[in-house]
């Protein structure tokens, strides 16, 4: 593992449409999450950060989730932007996975009516869609590798924390991990 003396690595997650159960499963990486505080500057994460915009000269940044309204787009376009080293982080940002079952139903559109008109007693579609508050759907949820470019891909639906601390060690050391076999890749 790297020197304690060497700088540290510039650490960041993103968590764009997903359920966090991926970053549920990197607080379960424990003590050595500990271990990882002598090697690491978490710079930006909704776990471990209050830092409101994601910074310039980032090393390594996980993304959790899918890539589903214009805000997820955006904020992806600048972490590519601001970061080395882009890890798909669990099968919604390698896939969209769940996220997107919605791209079987339909276009933005067809999704936001049979959410809020046909299956309420409202049916209406509500003021905070209707006046921009909230970030405009896509019109169908996107893996993130089909917008920016990804270095690395780490399945699962979460990846659990042996398989996360086996991507991250050797990245302590300056090398890229082996993702190779069923303990590494299986989706699910
Ligand atoms: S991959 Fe699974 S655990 Fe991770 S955000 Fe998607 S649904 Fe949640």
């Amino acid at each position: 593992m790297a020197q304690e003396t060497q700088e540290k690595i510039r650490f960041a997650t993103i968590w764009l449409a997903g359920c966090s159960g991926c970053h549920m499963s990197f607080l379960d990486l424990d003590e050595f999450l500990i271990e990882l505080t002598k090697y690491v500057d978490v710079v930006f994460s909704p776990v471990g950060s209050d830092v409101k915009d994601y910074p310039k000269n980032v090393d390594v940044c996980l993304i959790e989730g899918a890539v589903a309204n214009q805000e997820n787009l955006e904020l992806l376009e600048k972490v590519r932007q601001n970061t080395k080293l882009l890890i798909a982080f669990g099968d919604c940002a390698v896939t969209t996975n769940v996220t997107g079952i919605r791209n079987q139903k339909g276009d933005a559109q067809t999704i936001l009516e049979r959410g809020y008109k046909e299956l309420t007693e409202e049916h209406q579609l509500p003021q905070q869609i209707t006046g921009g508050i909230l970030p405009p759907l896509l019109p169908r949820v996107l893996p993130i590798h089909e917008v920016v470019d990804i270095d690395l891909f780490l399945p699962g639906c979460p990846p659990d924390a042996d398989r996360i601390k086996a991507a991250i060690a050797p990245l302590l050391e300056g090398k890229l991990p082996e993702m190779e076999g069923r303990e590494m890749i299986k989706f699910g």
